[in-house]
């Protein structure tokens, strides 16, 4: 078969391997100018390796993406470390990656707060009991198990930053469960960069005489005749297959597709999902005193993004000239003006963090700064989210849809886009 992927993401790069083994021709197209989606990376004019446009990591149990990069002959270039993250309590940062360092944390108090805080986390380590927990909210859940003081302090903040305002308290229990649950301290990266790795995928794929198209955005795909597609990019001729596989959002399938049916689009307009806005800056000194990679920063605290993170304490500044790059990095909802803001709008936005952090940053350390944004970013998992999950199969018959919101109860990921590239390349054949 004759078989288009549109996105060369994660996901996308995942089922072209897979439907490659079964010789069937392959075309990606592609956006953007390289692959890899959100975990695509970029390199200045002076760095050897390339760092991701927004922040990425691996986990130790991120098993689908072990097994795959096992599968390309990459896995020598998967390195794991065991970098700090920490947490903000009264103008103080404390490290917070582990029971044991959680326990010490002052922000949670003296006495029963840690003792539940503890059996919580170990009860959410041990059960494998998901399905209940999505009947509750995060907030319900982990106020009436880990206590009032316990949800305020620790895991409010942190959902009113990934989800916002609007949907924090909305979360559903399983959501938080799966990043408890699945979670390591050992965080892992590519030698060379997460773009590293997807310029050798794309490399072994074209090998396996897969074709890949980039800055190939799809306008539209039609069905022409029984199971015959025609995909369409900017100026470009019409390419015709047997099968479509999109991989981009949700509200993507719908404007390429305007010809599903509008019981199917509002279905799509219902899966509901943040942004997320990244910058990305060099700077001449280390930021942080302590040699910390993540702060997790409350924005009730006046921080102006919810999470800062100097990559160059997870992986080594020698490969870029020296410098120290920092991420300053938010989801929010699709409208909000960070969005709309340039480059230096946002960095001066940003910058007053970074002395938050470092009283001795100073604006002359910059070098330079990068700003990347993404609508469609963080799936937001509703009550009973699971009743709301879309089948790989579109109302066309022929077309597939396999896109982060149906990762779930897990945290959307690569590790994750790679298993839903593999289950749903079986569905298409
Ligand atoms: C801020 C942030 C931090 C993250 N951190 C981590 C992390 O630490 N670890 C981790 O594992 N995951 C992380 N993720 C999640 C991870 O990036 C995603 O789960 C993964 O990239 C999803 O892969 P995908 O292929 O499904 O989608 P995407 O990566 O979104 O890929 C979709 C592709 O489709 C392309 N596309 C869209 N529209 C069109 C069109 N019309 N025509 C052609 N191409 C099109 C896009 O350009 C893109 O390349 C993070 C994401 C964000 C935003």
């Amino acid at each position: 078969m004759n078989i288009a992927i549109i996105g060369a993401g994660p996901t996308g790069l995942s089922a072209a391997w897979e439907l490659s083994k079964q010789n069937h021709e392959i075309t990606i197209f592609e956006k953007e100018a390289v692959a890899g989606g959100l975990a695509r990376g970029f390199k200045a004019r002076n760095w050897q390796d390339s760092v991701e446009c927004f922040y990425h990591h691996w986990f130790k149990s991120d098993q689908s993406m072990l097994a795959l990069i096992e599968e390309l002959g990459l896995a020598d270039q998967v390195k794991f470390h065991k970098p700090v993250s920490v947490m903000y309590h009264r103008g103080k940062f404390y490290p917070f990656d582990t029971i044991p360092s959680a326990l010490l944390f002052p922000g949670l108090g003296f006495g029963i707060n840690k003792i539940r805080f503890g059996l919580v986390g170990l009860y959410l380590r041990m059960t494998n009991n998901w399905r209940a927990m999505e009947k509750f909210t995060v907030e319900d859940w982990m106020t009436k198990y880990a206590g009032e003081k316990v949800y305020r302090s620790m895991w409010e903040p942190m959902m009113i930053g990934k989800f916002g305002e609007h949907y924090a308290s909305k979360v559903n229990m399983a959501w938080m469960w799966a990043r408890i649950h699945s979670r390591t301290t050992e965080l892992g990266t590519f030698k060379g960069g997460f773009q590293a790795f997807f310029d050798a995928f794309t490399d072994i794929l074209r090998s396996k005489s897969v074709e890949l198209h980039f800055n190939a955005e799809i306008e539209s795909i039609r069905k022409v005749s029984d199971r015959r597609f025609t995909v369409k990019s900017a100026g470009s001729e019409l390419f015709e297959f047997d099968r479509v596989l999109v991989t981009t959002s949700p509200d993507g399938l719908r404007q390429m597709v305007p010809e599903l049916p509008q019981s199917y689009q509002e279905k799509l307009r219902d899966q509901t999902s943040m942004g997320a806005v990244v910058m990305v800056i060099s700077i001449k000194h280390p930021l942080s005193p302590k040699g910390y990679y993540w702060y997790n920063l409350p924005k009730q605290d006046g921080f102006p993004c919810l999470a800062l993170v100097e990559h160059t304490n997870f992986v080594s500044k020698e490969r870029f000239d020296g410098e120290t790059i920092i991420y300053a990095g938010d989801y929010l909802e699709p409208n909000h003006e960070n969005f709309r803001l340039s480059k230096d709008e946002l960095l001066a936005k940003m910058l007053p963090g970074l002395k938050q952090i470092n009283p001795e940053f100073d604006e002359s350390w910059v070098n330079e700064a990068w700003k990347f944004s993404a609508p469609y970013a963080q799936p937001i998992p509703l009550l009973n989210h699971s009743r709301k999950i879309l089948p790989f199969e579109t109302p066309l018959d022929g077309m597939f849809l396999a896109t982060m919101s149906q990762i779930y109860p897990w945290d959307r990921g690569v590790n994750y886009a790679f298993q839903l590239g593999k289950d749903v390349s079986r569905v298409v054949l």
